[in-house]
Order: C-alpha cells, then sequence, then structure tokens
C-alpha cells in the first residue's frame, strides 16, 4: 500500500443521520468510527462504534446477521482482538458498510444504538504485550540534559535505532480507573543506602499507543511498508512513572517497576483508516537511517494531544499542549524494528510511543520535564505542583484537525495514596 489512502468514508461534507455526529467540535464524527468494548448495567461485554454521543453495537448487529463475521462470530469475545487479526481488507470492508448504514441517506434507521452516558468502557483490546519507546528527539535530549551531559544528551545510538523496552502489559488499564501511588526502593544521592516507601515524584508521560493488528511470525522480520499496514489503531496512553524509584532502579537494564504500577490508555480506538488525512512526513534525519527503518510513505501523525490537571475538589488546568507529529521515529518504523529479531507480534500488542515532547517547555509531556525535575513548579488550580499529589487527577485528550475533526475521548486517572507496606 502506498499512503494516505482515502476513500469514500474520509470525504469532509458526509452527514450521519444521528444528529450529534455531525456536531462540528465533537469527537466522533462519521469519518471517524473508532472501536471499544462497553457493558451496560453490568452485564457483558460488547464491541462497539462511537458515533456522535453513542455506539453502534457490533455485538448485536453481527447476532443480527447485518454484518459479515465469517465462519464464527468475532464480536461476541468481549475485546477486539479477533477481528484485528483479520486482514486489513476486512478493517477497510468493515468501515465503509458502517460508514454506508450510518450515513444521511441510510433508509434503514432500526439499529443497536446504545448512549454512552449508560455504558461502562472496558479494556478494548486484550494486551499480550506492552512495548515502551523513546521516539521523541526533544524528550530524550531534555532527559539527557538533565541527567547527563546538555552537551552530549543523546546516546549516540538514538539516532540510528528505535530505543525501547519491554513493559506491563498486566497493568495497562482503561481511563477511568484509580491509579495507586506505588511503592519503592529510593534513594537519595546522598544517603549511604536506600529505603523503602511511596514515590514522592510520581509522575505522568503523555504518549500515543499503537495497537498491532495483523500478526507477524517468528524469525521473520518485517519492513515499514508492512508494519504500517499492520496497525489497527491509535490510543492515547499516560505511562505513569515514579521518577525516584526509576533513578535508583535503571542500571544497568532499564526502568522495572518504576512504570510498571499503571498505564491508562484511551477506549476508543481510533483505526488507522480514519487517521489516513492526517500523516505527515517525519522529521529531517540528521543521520541516514538503515534501509530497513527507511519510510516510503508518510507515516507520521498530526495529532495534537493536551493534559489537564486537576486537584482533588479543584478545577482542570491545561498543563501542557503538544503534538505527535513531531515524533523522530513512526510507530510503523518502531513495530519494524521490533520484527528485527525475529520477535514474533501479535493481534493487541501495544506500541507507546514514549513521551511526546515538543520544542518549548510548555509542549513538554512529563512532569519532569515541565517543571525541570522539580525545580520550577507549575501553576494548578488553588496552588503549584512539580509531582502528582494523592488526589490529583489528568485527563488527556487528542484530536486531528483538518478537512474534519477526529477525536480520542478522555484518557483519565484518579492517583490514590500509597498502600501500607507489608513487612517481612
Ligand atoms: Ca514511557
Amino acid at each position: 500500500m502506498t499512503g494516505p489512502v482515502l476513500d469514500e468514508t474520509h470525504d469532509p461534507a458526509r452527514r450521519s443521520w444521528i444528529e450529534s455526529a455531525n456536531a462540528p467540535d465533537g469527537d466522533f464524527p462519521i469519518q471517524n468510527l473508532p472501536f471499544g468494548v462497553f457493558s451496560e448495567n453490568a452485564g457483558d461485554r460488547r464491541v462497539g462504534v462511537a458515533i456522535g454521543d453513542l455506539i453502534l453495537d457490533l455485538t448485536a448487529l453481527e447476532a443480527q446477521g447485518r454484518i459479515a463475521s465469517g465462519d464464527a462470530p468475532i464480536f461476541d469475545g468481549g475485546c477486539l482482538n479477533p477481528f484485528m487479526a483479520r486482514p486489513r481488507g476486512e478493517w477497510t470492508k468493515l468501515r465503509a458498510k458502517l460508514a454506508r448504514m450510518l450515513d444521511a441517506g441510510a433508509s434503514d434507521r432500526d439499529l443497536p444504538l446504545v448512549a454512552q452516558s449508560a455504558v461502562e468502557m472496558h479494556l478494548p483490546v486484550r494486551i499480550g504485550g506492552f512495548t515502551d519507546f523513546y521516539a521523541s528527539r526533544e524528550h530524550a535530549t531534555n532527559v539527557g540534559s538533565m541527567f547527563r551531559d546538555p552537551q552530549n544528551a543523546l546516546l549516540p545510538n538514538w539516532l540510528h535505532i528505535p530505543i525501547g523496552y519491554n513493559g506491563r502489559a498486566s497493568t495497562v488499564v482503561v481511563s477511568g480507573t484509580p491509579v495507586t501511588r506505588p511503592l519503592g526502593q529510593l534513594k537519595a544521592p546522598d544517603a549511604d543506602a536506600p529505603c523503602v516507601g511511596p514515590s514522592r515524584k510520581l509522575d505522568i508521560e503523555v504518549e500515543l499507543g499503537a495497537l498491532v493488528g495483523t500478526p507477524t511470525q517468528m524469525g521473520r522480520p518485517i519492513g515499514t511498508a508492512e508494519a504500517q499496514d499492520s496497525i489497527f489503531g491509535y490510543v492515547l496512553l499516560n505511562d505513569w512513572s515514579a521518577r525516584d524509584i526509576q533513578v535508583w532502579e535503571y542500571q544497568p537494564l532499564g526502568p522495572f517497576l518504576s512504570k510498571a504500577f499503571a498505564t491508562t490508555i484511551s477506549p476508543w480506538v481510533v483505526t488507522s483508516a480514519a487517521l489516513e488525512p492526517f500523516r505527515r512526513d517525519a522529521p529531517e534525519r540528521e543521520r541516514p537511517l538503515l534501509p530497513y527503518l527507511r519510510e516510503a510513505t508518510p507515516n507520521n501523525l498530526d495529532i495534537e494531544i493536551t493534559a489537564t490537571l486537576a486537584p482533588r475538589g479543584g478545577a482542570p488546568v491545561q498543563i501542557l499542549r503538544t503534538n505527535a507529529a513531531g515524533l523522530y521515529y513512526s510507530a510503523a518504523q518502531q513495530l519494524a524494528h521490533h520484527t528485527l529479531s525475529g520477535c514474533r507480534m501479535e493481534a493487541g500488542d501495544l506500541l507507546g510511543s514514549g513521551t511526546i515532547s515538543g520544542p518549548t517547555r510548555d509542549s513538554c509531556g512529563s512532569l519532569l520535564e515541565l517543571t525541570w525535575n522539580g525545580t520550577e513548579p507549575i501553576a494548578v488550580d488553588g496552588g503549584t505542583r512539580t509531582f502528582l499529589e494523592d488526589g490529583d487527577t489528568v485527563t488527556l485528550t487528542g484530536k486531528c484537525t483538518g478537512p474534519y475533526r477526529i477525536g480520542f475521548g478522555a484518557c483519565s486517572g484518579t492517583i490514590l495514596p500509597a498502600p501500607e507496606l507489608r513487612e517481612p
């Protein structure tokens, strides 16, 4: 596939008979059609597509025989994995069909629709593996300047290789799930020995998460074009991080428990197809990339992401605004690199972009950078912050603007106090 590929589902003039989908500032117009998993009244989990302020229930549509499901149902398992593992052509076909059903010109309007306000959203995907990358040059430069050497902020490998590590899939949670402040080993620079206790430098990391659809085979690397075609869609991702735990534990194998206690994702998977009009060229390369990492198509995504912070009982205040378009490595490059050694990727694997930081202080994607390691507090409702306090709620929102507006919904979490420490 070359790209971007536009078809009738991207027509900006297209309207839906569901009026709320036509609101100019809405997240879910007929051009978006993101996939999620929901339940009503604590019932079974069902797969749906967001349209305006409603959800089209695909599990019900499939049971009614109104969307093709091949030999066996694929929307009755309470997660998107079986559909994501299907060939890309089937994703395209269903998207076109759903757009026709919801089009202002459709005559059959007897569809299984549910109000978004009446449901509970769940993790949309069964996530087998979570890999977190480090793709923002500005972020890597800021961190390198803060902790190593401002003159040589980027390590020598960074301009050649998408740096990543294996995170924990077991603690990836859906927006709205509370986040418990982690306990960990802490060691002040001037202390002789570590102590154990609650993290005092609890942070956010504003990221974009890519979800693998088409699986790969063990022992068979894929190129960036195949990788681009294998990505089903994207979510907003907050990779909560404990900086004080991280700084003591990370040498020499990288972060471990400091990043393993929670990662929040937004509930709606915005498909690669919906994002086609927002593909952009990668930033200029300072060093030529090895051929397997080169891209023949624009694979970066112009997604503006903002974060707000609300103290307990306080109002949310915007603390940053950044954009995924500036990432040095695209999700396609990360996925191609991931398979280089023969690592097998499965439907539902999650790839985090790494903290997305821009060139200015207020476009940095972490409190570490926004407050320059806690030395320059930022304003929040009723006070200031360096790192997160108990009761704080952080909410990410994302949008693409162009021929039409595509939204991601919210990615939100509230900090709960640390648990009691058990000894021994
Ligand atoms: Ca991260």
